[in-house]
């Protein structure tokens, strides 16, 4: 817990001349009128007016915004009124304490989110004296950090839901960002816990294997820039993990393909040298057209200045720079804090002023509007500039990402709407279905019965639902397809071979085909026939072969022969399980065993036997138990096999198509390439590849080998 000595410390270190008795006097009151209360944590209650005053104290705020963030909960929690204080810490200091606890009063009801009154309000607070906000957020920051005292998941939940539609908006408009990341990623891991957890895990892990790429790329700028006689720092800064969670949800990307997870920042002195700069890194890498951006020029509304570029990176891989002044890093984390310090009188100086400006005009406009949700439409345009407001023909409003078309609003009405979608109209006039909503659209949508979703919609809708709905109709669409398709063939099939599917459809020894084939349902099954993933012979086959197994009087009979049994083939793989050639079998995608290879089984749960190598560092560690012996069997000729090569080589002209060529010879199809260049002239070029077996492997891999400037071919 913080004590009032560090708050105090704090003020003198960047305001020595600061007078603390106005600090102590509100100290005292607060621990008077709050004696006795205690927090849900069990500490005092006096803890958390501290807290606040802390965080203040961090911000470089004056001793009037301190004091009264010590008194910020006393009119509200206790007894003191606001004459008492106004007579003991001037008007000043009670102005603000009486805004702070006018905001307290506010309900935001869970079942009207972002309601237009609360958030009027906050915004009349903030025109009023700014520092009412500023006391409100660091009070709301606080709250979060302690968020896990309070007793129901639906109250932190709410707290959580709260924060992310009202006080993180709140913290972007006023640009300061180190608030807007902690209160956006602590709502994040109450909200949605699950993703919380594996998004931090991913970028924990994610953080150990980059660590000298970061390094090595910090190292190559700091040498340019230096070479060039500039003084500069370099940090290497992963994303937030909201902000890598919202991208990967709105974007549909997974993980890895977030490319921008790591910031490169370069700090330095001048506004001069931020231009000068940026133009080593792009002689330095390619940029990336349309992708730089330059805030110095044109700040954003909430202050907040720096050069944006991305570029192709030393190992081709996409890199964000951000290019700034020290003084511009300082704005970017403190944003209107940062010039509203203790020295700088009650307004602020020139650029508080500007940030004021779009306060101030939304004040003027506030006059002339009487109708709280039409002010309210003004204001989110302004906090939430990535959303656009849109109304349903009854005159409900609906927000969607920007750039949301109709068909993400006929789906936010109901997924039979949306799958149903056949045209939409736009103020009365017909638009395209792609049509991009504009913030006041009237959207009408027309529907026809058993109308289905196409394809393409994919590529423009925005929402997440949306998507999987669209994504799901299609799935069940391609299904029912594949089941008629799949039962026809069936039929035929069976008809030819003097067979009656419908009724063995219902048979025992269909259940058991079924499930021997790792279905769970025939349904499934003929499903798969349609799509041409299993073939109604194979079905045939199977029944036959169920047929036999019930003469050869069954399990008993068939153990007592395994042993001095010859090993049999199985159809396709070859691989022969202890002596029982009629097992499911996978292949490990870990190391892709081929043909020739010693390999080893695991009995899996409910899915037949995995096949390894019998050196995979998985079967190495598998339970002795489910491990059972397996071959290769006769050789099948025709069989193909998957494998990972990595060659390492110099690089030259025409490698890879040396490389092709030896691959071509033996007869081996590559099904993809990837390589990666190195500065040191180096080349990693990985191939997969399908192979016969590992005899064929080793004739491939000596062939490449001999290519000119390879150094060395493995295995991977
Ligand atoms: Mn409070």
């Amino acid at each position: 817990m913080i004590r009032i000595t560090d708050i105090l410390d704090k003020i003198q270190q960047y305001n020595p001349k600061a007078d603390l008795n106005i600090i102590d006097k509100a100290y005292i009151f607060s621990a008077r009128s709050h004696a006795g209360q205690v927090r849900l944590s069990g500490e005092p209650y006096l803890s958390h007016p501290l807290e606040v005053a802390g965080i203040l104290a961090d911000m470089k705020l004056d001793t009037v915004s301190i004091a009264a963030g010590l008194l910020h909960d006393v009119i509200e929690d206790s007894k003191a009124e606001k004459k008492e204080i106004a007579e003991i810490f001037g008007a000043e200091a009670a102005h603000i304490v009486e805004g702070v606890t006018k905001l307290s009063k506010l309900k935001f009801s869970s079942a009207q989110e972002r309601e237009a009154e609360s958030i009027r309000k906050m915004i009349l607070a903030m025109a009023d004296d700014i520092r009412v906000i500023l006391i409100k957020l660091a009070d709301r920051i606080h709250n979060m950090r302690t968020l896990d005292y309070h007793p129901t998941e639906k109250k932190k939940k709410k707290i959580a839901k709260e924060t992310l539609d009202i006080y993180a908006p709140i913290t972007a408009r006023l640009g300061i960002k180190w608030m807007k990341i902690e209160l956006e990623d602590t709502a994040f891991k109450y909200l949605q816990p699950e993703e919380y957890a594996m998004i931090k895990s991913m970028v924990v892990k994610s953080k150990e294997e980059r660590k000298e790429y970061v390094e090595k790329v910090k190292g190559l700028i700091e040498k340019k820039i230096e070479a060039a006689g500039l003084k500069c720092e370099v940090l290497g800064r992963f994303k937030y993990f909201y902000s890598i969670y919202n991208k990967m949800a709105q974007q549909n990307l997974e993980f890895e393909e977030v490319y921008d997870i790591i910031a490169f920042r370069i700090i330095l002195d001048t506004v001069h040298q931020c231009y000068e700069a940026l133009g080593i890194i792009h002689s330095l890498w390619k940029p990336i057209p349309k992708k730089f951006k330059d805030y110095i020029g044109s700040p954003k509304p909430n202050m907040y200045q720096s050069l944006h570029t991305t570029v192709v990176g030393p190992y081709g891989e996409r890199a964000e720079i951000q290019i700034r002044t020290r003084e511009m890093d300082e704005t970017a984390r403190l944003g209107i804090a940062a010039h509203w310090s203790y020295k700088e009188g009650v307004r602020g100086d020139e650029k508080t002023e500007k940030a004021y400006a779009w306060l101030q005009e939304i004040i003027e406009n506030q006059k002339n509007i009487k109708d709280s949700n039409e002010f309210m439409e003004n204001i989110k345009i302004d906090l939430f500039p990535d959303e656009v407001y849109i109304f349903t023909p009854m005159g409900e409003i609906k927000s969607f990402p920007k750039g949301s078309t109709p068909i993400d609003f006929a789906y936010s009405i109901h997924t039979e709407v949306g799958n149903e979608c056949v045209g939409a109209k736009i103020n009365g006039r017909m638009v395209p279905l792609k049509y991009e909503l504009n913030t006041g659209d009237i959207v009408t949508i027309s529907t026809k019965k058993g109308g289905k979703p196409s394809k393409d919609w994919l590529g423009f809708v925005k929402t997440v639902r949306a998507r999987s709905k669209i994504r799901q109709s299609i799935k069940t669409e391609e299904r029912e397809r594949s089941v008629t398709l799949g039962r026809e063939m069936c039929e035929k099939l069976f008809r030819k071979n003097k067979l009656n599917f419908n009724s063995f459809a219902k048979s025992e020894d269909m259940e058991k085909a079924v499930e021997t084939l790792g279905f769970k349902t025939l349904d499934d099954l003929i499903a798969s026939v349609g799509y041409g993933k299993t073939t109604s012979a194979q079905i045939i086959g199977r029944l036959q072969a169920i047929d036999e197994a019930k003469n050869e009087d069954k399990q008993d009979a068939i153990l007592s022969k395994v042993a001095e049994r010859p090993k049999k083939r199985k159809d396709k793989s070859g691989i022969i399980v202890k002596g029982l050639d009629d097992i499911l079998i996978r292949f490990g995608n870990c190391c892709q065993p081929v043909p020739g290879e010693p390999i080893v089984g695991y009995i899996t749960r409910g899915y037949g036997v995995t096949i390894h190598r019998a050196d995979c560092v998985h079967a190495l560690n598998m339970n002795p138990e489910r491990q059972i012996e397996a071959d290769w069997g006769k050789e099948d000729k025709r069989g193909r096999y998957p494998a990972k090569l990595k060659i390492v080589s110099y690089d030259r002209v025409g490698l890879l198509a040396d490389l092709t060529a030896g691959m071509k010879k033996n007869d081996s199809s590559i099904e993809d390439i990837k390589i990666y260049k190195y500065p040191n002239k180096t080349a990693d070029c990985i191939f997969f590849i399908m192979v016969r077996d590992n005899k064929h492997l080793k004739e491939i891999m000596a062939d490449l080998k001999r290519v000119k400037a390879v150094q060395h071919v493995r295995r991977l």
